[in-house]
């Protein structure tokens, strides 16, 4: 089955009603070529042009709901062809850069906006977008799973990669840039080590900065029945202004996804944290030196590893190491605030982390040692790892002290009588004077 992509690779006009008029002119076009999908390049309501000015931005800025967008809703309905057409959205407090995707029957089907907003320049002026998502596109002849990511997007390898992992068999890059060898090889490599097919729709050559090149990779290196590579790229567009089309060969496509290496599944997402850790160009914060010490060198390591996760906003002041033979082979804090999971404990980390390091799911001779005595979770958690004795700093009631639900959830599943002997207390006074520091802070309590 193959899907028609027609690539609107034009030169914008200076009023909207006239990018109306030519969009529309080539949507036509492309409907008559046979096209399943037409793309425009970026921000063709404005033709990429953005002032700098906030007042005269937001003048421009349309709504989803605008005459612009609305005449493209109209003409996907009535030329019975999926359109995706791109626009400076009014939004607030500043405009976005945004694609909407209508399908044939001229029901809207995707809206996203671009999340890498180039802030070193022009866009500056621009908020960027909440993330990456993928729909399903019908196409009339079949389905497809379709993403997007504007231009500065694709120069980020997440982009690509999360809308892999969400499911995308095709990404649409409305784009505003030279498409030079390596920003081409850059598209190739997304649609290679996503298993996916990239349609990138650019300016022709005369707007500034744009060389036209208009391109499809479809994602398909090779094929295991046949000898030989292919060469991904089947399309490209020369400079010039004028509707392309292309066709993606869906069925090989999905043969490939279906039978090769790449994609979602040999990763190792457990290696990758600190993708996570910088995130929003995020710096750790390093906790400033501390008025307090533990006796216990392992209790340390536990405070070192809570202060760290309080100081950064990671959640309550619980930190974690686990020992075997006088090493540390784990470690892991409370991250409940910043993974949104209830499940984030710090013994739950420091154990998948020793489980990692080990390659074992059998802690036997391992020592737990955790700056609060473990809640109900945890201490199944630490049997289950088959940890041989828990040493904690505060208790249940300390933890309960600082807002924290243990001894309610305890006293609901009927105490912890029988286990006397696996929990013992140590280097209380340390922790205790965690917890104040974590109380000023003023975090959240959960
Ligand atoms: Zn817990």
């Amino acid at each position: 089955m193959n899907l028609k992509i027609a690539f609107l690779q034009l030169t914008p006009e200076k009023r909207i009603e006239d990018n109306i008029k030519k969009g529309a002119a080539a949507c036509r076009k492309a409907a008559e070529m046979g096209a399943d999908i037409a793309l425009f390049p970026e921000m063709f309501s404005c033709g990429y042009s953005i002032p700098q000015d906030i007042n005269e931005l937001k003048s421009i800025a349309i709504s989803k709901d605008s005459g612009f967008v609305n005449a493209f809703k109209d003409l996907s309905k009535e030329l019975s062809m999926a359109i995706a057409v791109t626009f400076l959205e009014k939004h607030e407090p500043k405009p976005r850069n945004s694609v909407v995707l209508f399908d044939r029957c001229g029901k809207e089907v995707l809206h996203y906006s671009k999340v890498h907003t180039c802030a070193f320049d022009a866009e500056k002026v621009l908020c960027g977008g909440d993330g990456f998502c993928v729909s399903e596109l019908d196409f009339g002849r079949g389905k497809v799973k379709v993403g997007s990511m504007i231009c500065f997007d694709r120069e980020f390898p997440e982009s690509a990669r999360i809308l892999g992992l969400s499911g995308a068999e095709l990404i649409l890059a409305p784009n505003a840039c030279p498409m030079e060898i390596n920003r081409l090889s850059a598209l190739r490599t997304r649609a290679y080590e996503n298993m996916l097919a990239v349609a990138t729709c650019n300016y022709p050559t005369g707007q500034p900065d744009c060389n036209g090149r208009s391109s499809l990779f479809d994602g398909v290196p090779w094929l295991l029945s046949e000898p030989g590579i292919r060469d991904m790229c089947t399309f490209l567009a020369p400079g010039a202004e004028d509707v392309y089309i292309a066709e993606l060969d869906l069925d090989q496509l999905r043969k490939h996804r279906e039978e090769d290496v790449m994609g979602d599944k040999f990763r190792r997402p457990e290696k990758y944290k600190i993708l996570l850790e910088n995130n929003g160009g995020k710096e750790r914060i390093t906790p400033p030196a501390a008025d307090y010490k533990a006796e216990n060198i392992f209790m340390q390591a536990a405070i070192d590893e809570a202060r760290d996760g309080i100081y950064n906003g990671d959640g309550g002041p619980f930190g974690c190491v686990i020992v075997k033979d006088g090493k540390v082979l784990g470690r892991g804090h409370n991250s409940v605030i910043l993974n949104n999971d209830s499940t984030c404990h710090g013994e739950i980390a420091a154990i998948r982390d020793a489980e990692e390091n080990l390659k074992t799911h059998d802690l036997s001779d391992c020592e737990l040692y955790t700056t609060g005595e473990p809640c109900a979770m945890c201490l199944a958690a630490c049997m289950w790892a088959n940890i041989e004795r828990v040493y904690y700093g505060c208790t249940i009631e300390d933890n309960s002290q600082i807002g924290f639900r243990d001894r309610k959830i305890d006293g609901m599943l009927g105490g912890r009588k029988n286990i006397n002997g696996y929990l013992t207390e140590i280097d209380r006074k340390a922790c205790l004077k965690l917890f104040e520091e974590y109380l000023k802070l003023d975090k959240t309590i959960y």
